[in-house]
């Protein structure tokens, strides 16, 4: 395999990956394919079936009890293919509301959450969102890693 920025050879080895390019910084992508170029640093990731991959990580966001915070509206309206403004629309309130929730200066309603939620959902049996918790104080502690495998699919492993 060679660099796609200077042609030398890469090289290649499986390991436990980062993958903060998706916008969390808690997703891992176990035993990976991980290109390395010694010429000029380029790392390239190898990561099969991304739709799926963006489908899984939604998933098991959208299925976690804690409370949605900003990168996590963002990574789930960006699944659902949605700019600020049609995802306001369709949670109706304003782009402007959105994009304060997206970037954590105020929080999302609970029922706008829950309606954001059931949208990634929306093909798998849905499931309830008890108000008592979606009214719970957001936390600040740090979010449980999620870590994701593949073998014949992805899958988030326990
Ligand atoms: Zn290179």
């Amino acid at each position: 395999m060679t660099c796609s920025n200077c042609g030398n050879k890469m090289s290649s080895r499986r390991e436990n990956y980062k993958y903060t390019a998706c916008g969390l910084d808690y997703v891992t992508l176990a035993n990976l394919e991980v290109r390395r170029c010694k010429e000029c640093g380029d790392v390239e990731a190898v990561i099969p079936k991304i739709q799926e991959l963006h489908r899984v990580i939604a998933q098991t966001i959208a299925r976690r009890q804690s409370r949605l915070r900003g990168r996590e509206i963002r990574f789930l309206r960006k699944h659902l293919g949605l700019s600020g403004e049609d995802a306001a629309r369709a949670l109706g309130v304003g782009a402007s509301w959105l994009s304060r929730c997206e970037n954590n200066k105020t929080d999302l309603s609970p029922g706008c959450e829950r309606f954001l939620r059931l949208m990634v959902l929306y093909d798998q049996p849905s499931r309830c969102y008890p108000l008592k918790d979606l009214l719970a104080e957001k936390d600040d502690k740090k979010p449980a890693p999620i870590r994701l495998d593949h073998g014949t699919s992805w899958q988030a492993a326990a």
